[in-house]
């Protein structure tokens, strides 16, 4: 089995799904007692979300391959960035160590074609929904993204730094978004992106009205593929 590295703590609600997932993946997989061999960096957010909120992601990017570099010096064989919006910087974490760096987006694109979506409402962050880095990597691979209007991604801008990743769950929150997902569908989605890593904390991805795909989800798949081919 490969070790795999994780960059987690942005945020840390959605780094211990990471755990937990990979190691219940890998239990499923080979059975008896076997569990995943994982390093973990776990940043701290305040400051990175200090510099998203600044958009200097030249610094964050920084941060983001020192980290993937000590864990390819800890022994991970593949490393995964725990959060969409870091992918902003996925090309200077690629570029800093020899292991490969499985794409979020790319993991997600893939169980989206599983599912026959071919356009997705993108729930995330307003860096994910607004800069062109995510919707282009999934367009690349035949996947169309809409996102909400400005309001609504405001919102959902806010419940994810102020309420997700901070572990508060509310019944409003979930209500928003999921009023969200219904007027993508009435407007002819016909599928939807958990596009950061904690939405799947707010909502069921089986219980959407459409195809969903947590993203989280799909990382953890991806990397216990690679773990264990
Ligand atoms: N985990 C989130 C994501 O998947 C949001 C936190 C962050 O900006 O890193 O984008």
């Amino acid at each position: 089995m490969k070790t795999i590295g994780l960059i987690g703590g942005m945020s840390a609600e959605s780094t211990t799904v990471y755990y937990q997932l990979i190691n219940r993946l890998v239990r499923e997989r080979l059975g008896g007692l076997h569990s995943a061999q994982i390093a973990l960096w776990s940043l701290d957010f305040a400051p990175i979300a200090e510099l998203q909120a600044k958009d200097d992601w030249a610094a964050t990017g920084v941060i983001l391959a020192d980290a993937a570099r000590r864990l390819e010096g800890a022994g991970a064989q593949a490393i995964l960035i725990c959060a969409n919006t870091m992918h902003l910087n996925y090309a200077e974490v690629a570029g800093a160590v020899s292991a490969p760096v499985i794409h979020i987006a790319d993991a997600t694109a893939e169980a989206l074609k599983a599912k026959g979506v071919t356009k997705a409402l993108l729930l995330a962050t307003r860096f994910t929904m607004e800069k062109p880095f995510y919707a282009e990597r999934l367009a690349a691979q035949g996947i169309e993204t809409v996102t909400p209007p400005k309001g609504d991604r405001d919102r959902l801008h806010a419940i994810i730094y102020d309420e997700l990743v901070v572990g508060v769950i509310t019944e409003a929150s979930r209500a928003a978004v999921l009023q969200m997902i219904q007027d993508a569908k009435a407007a002819g989605c016909d599928g939807i992106v958990f596009g950061c890593t904690e939405i799947g904390l707010l909502l069921d991805v089986a219980a959407m009205p459409l195809p969903a795909v947590d993203t989280a989800v799909a990382h953890c798949e991806a990397a216990v593929d690679f773990a264990l081919a």
